[in-house]
């Protein structure tokens, strides 16, 4: 695993310093700053937990979630368990998802045929927006 550089020298002399609050502190041996990081070393707000909670109650399996959100899917298992989050079983829907830019968003959402008979909703990811919908499956 590649060690951060420390954030106000920018030194590489930095070693692990314990776990704090499920993130991996360092202390920087030359100026001697302690500062932590996010084990996945890319910070994850409550903006990406939000959405791979929503995603996996969607029915979105935890590596789709890994593939569409870019945090891995040990992370979103560990925060399924964190808040407790449940998802219904589903035997009748199942879930299908697109990323569309802007324009395409809105070209989809303006023919009504594309929004009847499917659950669809739309979160914003990253410059784009993903649209969830459900479909029946096909008996
Ligand atoms: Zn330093």
């Amino acid at each position: 695993m590649k060690y951060p550089l420390c954030p106000r020298c920018e030194n590489h002399h930095v070693v692990k310093s314990g776990v704090v609050n499920e993130r991996q502190r360092y202390c920087c041996k030359k100026c001697n700053y302690y500062f932590s990081v996010d084990k996945i070393g890319k910070s994850i707000d409550s903006y990406y937990v939000t959405k791979a909670l929503q995603l996996y109650i969607e029915g979105i399996s935890y590596r789709e979630i890994e593939r569409i959100l870019g945090v891995s899917h040990v992370s979103v298992m560990n925060w399924v368990r964190k808040y407790k989050v449940k998802a219904p079983e589903q035997r009748q829907y199942h879930p299908t998802y697109k990323i569309l830019n802007h324009t395409e968003l809105l070209e989809h959402l303006r023919k009504s045929d594309n929004l009847k008979g499917a659950g669809t909703i739309i979160t914003e990811l990253g410059d784009k927006y993903m649209m969830i919908k459900w479909k029946r499956f096909k008996e």
